[in-house]
C-alpha cells in the first residue's frame, strides 16, 4: 500500500527532508518511519485507524477559510463592561511584541540568564500592579480575573488560618463569571460562600450577623461594583479584620489611576484583569489576570513571581523568585496548580503602561469617565432613572420593562449594552468610546445627545486617588516611538527564543509556531469580540470552536471536548471535577482518592488537591515504568475510596509503556476512572488514542502539541476531553448556555470559551496538516528523539528506553554518575549550553540530576547535530574535570555562561577567552551573548525585591 502524501505545508512544518530522514533512520537502525513507530509503540495501544481530517490545499486556502469564518462574526462597539473593555493596542506593541516571534516563541523564564528581557517586562508588570493596588508584592500574571479571585479565596483561607466551618463572604456586586468560578472551586473544597449586600455592613457584629454568626475567613469585594457604583469598603475591611478575616478587592486597574488604591482602605489582597491595558477582548481571552498582596502574604501567594537577584559578578539580574512554593516542588501542598500563565499578555499590558506612563494612563481613565459622565447627565436630563450615584466608567439605569427594547435600538445604532434584566441596563465606557457612541446610546433611549463631551475630573471625595504611581523611570523614558521601538528590541535581544535556535525542553514540545497559524488572531473579527456579546454576533468563532472540538475528538478518541480551560492545569482540574461529579451522580460519595505515580508532573497532584481529592503516590519501578505491584497494593488498600488515577502517556520518562492497558483495566475494575495527562500527545497524534486505550479523561496542551506559541510562559489552552459518561460533568458557564452542559460543574475559567482568540492557531495547524500530516509529524518527533538518543548514548546514558532500546518523543540523559565523579551538575551543563548557543533541556524533571530532551518534529537534522555536537563537546569538558586536568570550581562549565563584558575585562580564569565564548561549533557570526552571568537564585529569595530596581543599581562602580 502506498502512503498518502502529506500536504505541502507539512513539509515546511516538519524539519528533516527525505535524505536527512533516511540518514537518521540509519543511525537509529530502523528501515522506515512506520517501522520505527511500530517498534516503539506497544501493539495494544497502536491505533491503526487513520485520522479522518482533511488537509487544506495550501496556506492561502486556510487563510481564505479563516476569512470566511471570520465573516460570520460581527464586530459591534461594546459597552457591555463586566470586566472586558475596548482598548487600543499601541501599534508599536502589537507589531513588536504580539506579532514578534522573539517574544511569542520564548519559553517560561526558568533559565533566567537567557530570559532577562521578558523578566524585565514582567517586573514592569508587577510594578504596575503593585503601584496601582498599593500592595507591596504582585505576581507575574494569573490566568484571568475569575480564577485570580478563586486563588485569593484559598490564599485567604491559608493565611487567615480559618477555623472549621469558616465561610467566604462574597459582595453581591462581584462580576457574575467571578462568582461562578469561585463557586466551582469552593464546592470542590467544601468551602461555603455567602453572598450578601455589603452596603449595610458597618461593624464586625453586622458582618457576623449577616452570615448567621459563622466564622468568616475572607471577604471578596468588587471595586467598582458590577453596577458601576464606587463603594467605600473601609468599614467592611475593618469589620472583616475584626473577625480575623482577610479582604480581597477585585479591582479595575484603570480605575485605580483615579480611585484610592485598595491597600489604602484596608484590602489585604487585590485581584483583577489587565485586559484593558492594551490587550484585545478576544471573545474572552487570553489576558493577564493579576494578584497583589501585602509583604506578609508574599510567601503564600500563588503563581510566578519575578524578583531581583545578583549574578556571579554581583550585578543585578532578574529571575523567578520563591520557586519552592510552586506545584513542581510542593505538589499537593503547593499554593496553586498554575503552571502556564499569561506571560505574553502581561508583557503587553506592562508595555501599555510603559508607553502611556502615569499621566497617559490617567488621561485614558479620565476619558472613559468623562464619556460615562456625559452619558449619565444626558440620560438624567432626558428623565431616565440612572441609579448609579458615584461611578468611574459604568452606569446602571432602571427602565422598567424596556431594557431589551432599548438594547435592541442601541444595537441598531452599532452598540452593545449590558442587559442586566428586563428592567435594568448597564453601560460601560472605555478608552475607545467617542461622542458618536454616547449619541447612539442616547438615541436608543430617545433622549438628546450631549452637544460635546467635556473632560471632567472624577469626583470621588475621600475615595479619590492621592498617592503617586509609576514613578519609576521606565514609565517615563519611552514617550517617542523611536525610543519605545528600541526598548522593545533591546529587551528581545537579551532573550533566547525559538527564532534563534532549538529549545529542546522535554515535556514542553517547543515546536514551530507557523506564521500562517498566527495570522488570524489579530483580525478584529476574532480579537474585538466581547465574550458576552449576543450570540448572533459570534457565530463564526463558535463554529470554529465546534470544528476544533470535533477534530480533537477524532484525534483523542474521546466523545466530548471542552475548550474552556485556559491552561493544562485548568484542564486537569476540569477533568478531575468531571470525575468527581460522575462518582457523586452515581452515589459514590466516598470515592476521594487519586493515585498519582511518583514521576508525575507537579500540576497533577496540585490539581487533585484543588479538586478535593486525596493524593496517594504510586511508586516507579527501576525501569521507570509504574510499579504494577505497588499499584495493585494501593488499589486494594483504598478499595471503595478509589476515585481516579492520573497517568501521563507516554510517561514523563519518555517511554511508551506496555503496562498502560493493564493499568487502565485494574483501575476500572476497582471502580476508578483513568485520567491520562495529555501533555505528551505529540507522541500519540495519529498513532494512538487515549480514549480508545483506556482513558476516561485527558487534557491537551494546545500550546504544546497544537502549535500555540509558548509566549514566554503563556498563554495556553488546556482543553479537556472525556468519554461520554463524564460529558454531563464538563465545565459550563452562567452567562453562555452553549458553552457546556446544564448539568456541568460550573465555570473553570472566567470566559465561556476560555482563551478563544487563540483557538484559530490550533485550528489552522490541524487544517494545514490534515490527518496525514499530523501523523507524519508524530513519526518524525519520535525519529528526532531517537536520533538524539542514539547520538548521545555513548556520552550520556539514556535513562529509560522501551522495546528495542527505543524512546518515544523525548529522552532523559542521566548525568548523575558523571556528577558524582566530576562534581559537574546539570546546572553547569545547562548554563554551558548557553555559551554554545542553546536553550537548556528540561532540568531534573522527572528525575533529579537528569536532562530531558524533546527535539520535536520541527527541528531539522542540521540543528539536531549542532545540539548533539555541543553536548558531546561538553562531555569532553566534563572529562577534563574527571581526569583532574581542571578543578570543577575553576572549569569553564562552572564559569558559564560567559558575557561579552566578562571577556573584555581582566581575565584570570584557567581557560582562555576563546574557549569560554567560542567553543567548537559556534559560528562567530551567529553568536548569542547572554546579558548576565550565572544568577544566584537563593540570594534573591533571601532579599525579596519584586518591583523595578532603581537605575543606579545597574551603574558600574
Ligand atoms: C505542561 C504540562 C502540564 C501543565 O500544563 P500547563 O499548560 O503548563 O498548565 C501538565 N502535565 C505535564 C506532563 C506537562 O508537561
Amino acid at each position: 500500500m502506498t502512503q498518502p502524501v502529506p500536504p505541502a505545508f507539512a513539509e515546511r512544518h516538519i524539519g528533516p527532508g527525505d535524505a536527512e530522514t533516511a540518514r537518521m533512520l540509519e543511525v537509529v537502525g530502523q528501515p522506515s518511519l512506520e517501522a520505527l513507530v511500530d517498534a516503539a509503540i506497544p501493539a495494544g495501544i497502536h491505533d491503526p485507524e487513520a485520522l479522518a481530517i482533511e488537509a487544506a490545499p495550501s496556506e492561502q486556502a486556510v487563510i481564505a477559510e479563516l476569512r470566511e469564518i471570520a465573516s460570520h462574526n460581527t464586530v459591534v462597539t461594546s459597552m457591555i463592561g463586566l470586566g472586558y473593555y475596548g482598548t487600543h493596542t499601541p501599534p508599536v506593541v502589537k507589531r513588536n511584541i504580539l506579532e514578534n516571534p522573539a517574544w511569542y516563541t520564548a519559553y517560561t523564564p526558568y533559565q533566567p540568564e537567557i530570559s532577562q528581557g521578558r523578566l524585565e517586562a514582567l517586573l514592569n508588570f508587577q510594578t504596575v500592579v503593585s503601584d496601582l493596588t498599593g500592595l507591596e508584592v504582585a505576581n507575574a500574571s494569573m490566568l484571568d480575573e475569575g480564577t485570580a479571585a478563586a486563588e485569593a479565596m484559598t490564599l485567604m483561607r491559608r493565611a487567615a488560618k480559618a477555623k472549621d466551618g469558616a465561610v467566604l463572604v462574597l459582595d453581591e456586586m462581584l462580576l457574575p463569571q467571578t462568582v461562578g468560578v469561585i463557586h466551582t472551586r469552593a464546592r470542590a473544597l467544601g468551602i461555603e460562600c455567602v453572598t450578601i449586600s455589603l452596603d449595610d455592613v458597618d461593624s464586625a457584629d453586622a458582618l457576623s450577623f449577616a452570615v448567621d454568626g459563622k466564622p468568616v475567613f475572607g471577604v471578596i469585594v468588587q471595586y467598582p461594583g458590577k453596577d458601576g457604583q464606587v463603594r467605600d469598603f473601609r468599614k467592611v475591611a475593618d469589620a472583616a479584620h475584626g473577625l480575623g478575616a482577610l479582604v480581597t478587592a477585585a479591582a479595575d486597574l484603570l480605575g485605580l489611576t483615579v480611585l484610592a488604591e485598595p491597600a489604602s482602605w484596608g484590602a489585604d489582597v487585590a485581584v483583577g484583569s489587565s485586559q484593558r491595558f492594551g490587550v484585545p477582548m478576544g471573545f474572552g481571552g487570553p489576558h493577564a489576570g493579576y494578584m497583589a498582596v501585602g509583604q506578609k502574604l508574599s510567601r503564600t501567594m500563588p503563581g510566578r513571581l519575578v524578583g531581583v537577584s545578583i549574578d556571579a559578578e554581583g550585578k543585578p539580574a532578574y529571575r523567578l523568585a520563591l520557586q519552592t512554593r510552586e506545584q513542581h516542588i510542593r505538589r499537593e501542598k503547593a499554593t496553586s496548580n498554575i503552571c502556564t500563565a499569561q506571560v505574553l499578555l502581561a508583557v503587553m499590558a506592562s508595555m501599555y503602561a510603559v508607553w502611556h506612563g502615569p499621566v497617559g494612563l490617567r488621561e485614558i481613565a479620565v476619558h472613559a469617565h468623562s464619556h460615562a459622565k456625559a452619558l449619565a447627565d444626558a440620560l438624567r436630563a432626558g428623565g431616565v432613572d440612572v441609579t448609579t450615584t458615584r461611578f468611574f466608567d459604568t452606569i446602571t439605569v432602571s427602565v422598567p420593562g424596556k431594557a431589551r427594547e432599548i438594547a435592541a435600538k442601541a444595537l441598531e445604532a452599532g452598540v452593545n449594552l449590558c442587559i442586566v434584566d428586563d428592567d435594568t441596563l448597564s453601560i460601560s465606557t472605555d478608552e475607545t468610546t467617542v461622542a458618536e457612541h454616547v449619541a447612539a446610546v442616547c438615541g436608543a433611549f430617545g433622549v438628546d445627545a450631549p452637544s460635546e463631551i467635556p473632560t471632567v475630573e472624577p469626583d470621588f471625595g475621600d475615595l479619590a486617588r492621592t498617592s503617586e504611581y509609576l514613578t519609576h523611570p521606565v514609565f517615563h523614558a519611552y514617550r517617542s516611538e523611536t525610543s519605545m521601538l528600541r526598548y522593545l528590541r533591546r529587551l528581545a535581544d537579551r532573550d533566547y527564543a525559538l527564532d534563534r535556535g532549538m529549545i529542546p525542553l522535554g515535556s514542553c514540545t517547543m515546536k514551530l509556531n507557523a506564521t500562517t497559524e498566527m495570522e488570524a488572531i489579530t483580525w478584529p473579527e476574532f480579537s474585538a469580540l466581547h465574550p458576552f456579546a449576543p450570540s448572533e454576533q459570534t457565530q463564526g468563532i463558535r463554529d470554529l470552536a465546534a470544528q476544533l472540538s470535533a477534530w480533537l475528538v477524532e484525534i483523542t478518541g474521546y466523545d466530548e471536548v471542552s475548550l474552556q480551560p485556559n491552561a493544562g492545569s485548568q484542564g486537569e482540574l476540569a477533568g478531575l471535577m468531571a470525575i468527581r461529579g460522575y462518582h457523586e451522580a452515581n452515589g459514590d460519595h466516598e470515592r476521594d482518592v487519586c493515585l498519582i505515580p511518583s514521576s508525575a508532573h507537579g500540576t497533577n497532584a496540585a490539581s487533585a488537591a484543588m479538586a478535593g481529592l486525596k493524593v496517594v503516590v504510586v511508586k516507579s519501578a527501576d525501569d521507570g515504568s509504574i510499579d504494577m505491584d505497588d499499584l495493585r497494593a494501593k488499589i486494594d488498600k483504598h478499595g471503595e475510596r478509589l476515585a481516579a488515577i492520573m497517568v501521563t502517556y507516554p510517561s514523563t520518562h519518555g517511554v511508551y509503556e506496555d503496562t498502560i492497558t493493564e493499568l487502565c483495566d485494574l483501575v476500572h475494575e476497582a471502580g476508578g476512572q483513568v485520567y491520562v495527562d495529555g501533555a505528551n500527545m505529540n507522541a500519540l497524534v495519529g498513532v494512538a488514542r487515549p480514549g480508545h486505550f483506556g482513558g476516561d479523561a485527558s487534557h491537551l496542551n494546545l500550546h504544546k502539541t497544537f502549535c500555540i506559541p509558548h509566549g514566554g510562559g503563556g498563554p495556553g489552552v488546556g482543553p479537556v476531553g472525556v468519554r461520554r459518561h463524564l460529558a454531563p460533568h464538563l465545565p459550563n458557564h452562567p452567562l453562555a448556555a452553549e458553552a457546556g452542559p446544564e448539568s456541568g460543574v460550573g465555570p473553570i475559567s472566567a470566559a465561556p470559551f476560555g482563551s478563544a482568540s487563540i483557538l484559530p492557531i490550533s485550528w489552522a495547524y490541524i487544517r494545514l496538516m490534515g490527518g496525514t500530516g499530523l501523523t507524519a509529524a508524530t513519526r518524525m518527533a519520535v525519529l528526532n528523539a531517537n536520533y538524539v538518543a542514539a547520538r548521545l548514548r555513548d556520552s550520556y546514558p539514556v535513562l529509560y528506553a522501551g522495546e528495542g532500546g527505543l524512546v518515544a518523543h523525548e529522552c532523559i540523559l542521566d548525568l548523575r554518575e558523571l556528577t558524582k565523579i566530576s562534581g559537574v551538575t546539570v546546572d553547569d551543563v545547562a548554563k554551558r549550553l548557553v555559551d554554545y548557543g542553546f536553550h537548556a533541556p528540561t532540568m531534573s524533571f522527572p528525575v533529579a540530576g537528569t536532562l530531558m530532551v524533546e527535539p520535536t518534529e520541527s527541528e531539522d537534522a542540521g540543528e539536531l547535530d549542532r545540539f548533539c555536537d555541543a553536548m558531546i563537546a561538553i562531555r569532553a569538558e566534563i572529562q577534563d574535570v574527571i581526569d583532574g586536568k581542571v578543578e570543577v570550581e575553576k572549569s569553564v562549565l562552572r564559569g558559564a555562561p560567559h558575557t561579552a563584558h566578562c571577556l573584555a575585562g581582566d581575565w584570570d580564569a584557567e581557560y582562555d577567552r576563546m574557549t569560554a565564548a567560542y567553543p567548537a561549533g559556534v559560528d562567530p557570526r551567529a553568536k548569542y551573548w547572554p546579558p548576565v552571568r550565572r544568577i544566584d537564585g537563593a540570594h534573591g529569595d533571601r532579599h525579596l525585591i519584586c518591583s523595578c530596581p532603581p537605575p543606579e543599581a545597574f551603574e558600574e562602580e
